[in-house]
């Protein structure tokens, strides 16, 4: 039996932590001094780690984090020692109050009763008010039986905007003027209403707190060009396989894809296992260097095949980095090319694809720089 060698071509995520502070740099120097960027890491930190990327942003400053349920917070509050506020932002159930107290988390209350028990129970609690967003919330009339109910003022009142990315749209200054005349009601410590696209939209949009998240990781949500924020994530294949197809043969799955001409093709180690989308078939564009290697054919489970055509034959063999999302392969730009959005690419492949923190390799780059 001749079994051939296996140079193990796994698939790599790459995250740079350095990028990540420099956006956080970046985002509060474009807020006023009174307005805080606070951190938003529900979901693993969109998938990048939490673990990795909190220390990072309480050692930038930091000091509000929030997360999506009571695991993630009790994890988060391991990470970072004492010095943060950590918000809930799925609230809790009653019998999980103690918990809050134990680990001094704050649970973000999304209707009367949840906020008529929170005020009696924690030191700090929160208020989300539904200005417009329809999914959870204190409606007006539940903030003003709130304060006849309660004495106590929430440590901050929050809301959360449909359209921020779309400065024009009158549903920005809607939901705004619902936010200030609830929060007349109320009289908060602090409040906020905006998340990563509403840094650009005018100041009377960035209250006391802004909750980011998109924009740490660099995705550009407001669509600013060229944009600002450093590019934070890589995501590199290897060639496990280089291959001849002469002209008129199929390539994977419903033979989606036919040679037109003799054409040679690599077999890379990523499938939608690891996180890159099925719909990335026939529709994005990898790099060896900056030699673009467009996907042919549909994207497997654990391989995706491309096209080398364009690839000098010494770069043409196993073990070989492909880039499929980096410096030069926008987030924003693959997620569009496979339909879908940049935070799903990033939380999927976070998720399920290994993740290295190191500096991002800028040798993959365009030629033209684009
Ligand atoms: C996810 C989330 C954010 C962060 O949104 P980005 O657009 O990624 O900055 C802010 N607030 C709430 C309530 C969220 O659910």
């Amino acid at each position: 039996m001749c079994l051939r060698p296996n140079p193990k071509p796994g698939p790599e995520f790459r995250i740079d932590l350095a990028a990540v502070e420099a956006n956080y740099r970046l985002l509060k120097s474009l807020v006023g001094a009174e307005t805080e960027i606070a951190a938003v890491v529900k979901s693993d930190a969109y998938g990048l780690g939490a673990a990795a990327i909190v220390p990072t942003l309480v050692e930038a400053g930091c000091r509000r984090f929030f997360v999506a349920d009571l695991r993630e917070a009790v994890h988060v509050r391991r990470a970072l020692a004492s010095v943060a506020h950590i918000y809930i932002l799925s609230g809790v159930q009653s019998d999980e109050l103690d918990a809050c107290l134990g680990h001094r988390l704050t649970p973000v209350c999304h209707s009367l009763p949840d906020a008529v028990e929170a005020a009696s129970r924690l030191p700090e609690f929160v208020l989300n008010i539904d200005t417009g967003f329809s999914r959870f919330g204190l409606t007006v009339t539940d903030v003003q039986a709130f304060a006849h109910i309660s004495r106590r003022v929430p440590d901050l009142a929050l809301s959360h905007l449909a359209c921020a990315d779309v400065p024009s749209d009158p549903t920005n200054c809607l939901q705004r003027d619902r936010f200030v005349a609830a929060c007349e009601i109320l009289r908060p410590v602090r409040r906020s209403l905006g998340a990563s696209a509403a840094i650009w939209l005018a100041p009377r949009f960035h209250f006391d707190v802004m909750r980011v998240g998109s924009a740490l990781y660099g995705l550009n949500n407001a669509g600013i060009t060229p944009t600002p924020l450093m590019p934070v994530v890589q995501l590199f294949g290897r060639l496990a396989e280089i291959r001849t197809v002469r002209m008129g043969e199929a390539i994977g799955y419903a033979a989606s894809f036919r040679a037109k001409k003799s054409m040679r093709i690599g077999i890379v180690a990523l499938g939608y296992a690891a996180g890159l989308p099925w719909s990335a078939g026939n529709a994005i564009d990898g790099a060896i260097e900056h030699h673009p290697t467009p996907v042919v054919g549909r994207v497997a489970m654990e391989y995706v095949a491309v096209d080398l055509d364009n690839v000098p034959a010494a770069l043409c063999v196993p073990g070989q980095a492909v880039e499929f999302l980096g410096p030069s392969r926008s987030a924003e730009a693959v997620a569009e090319a496979a339909g879908t959005i940049p935070q799903e690419l990033l939380t999927r492949l976070g998720s399920s694809c290994p993740r290295n923190y190191a500096s991002l390799d800028h040798s993959m780059a365009r030629k033209d720089g684009t």
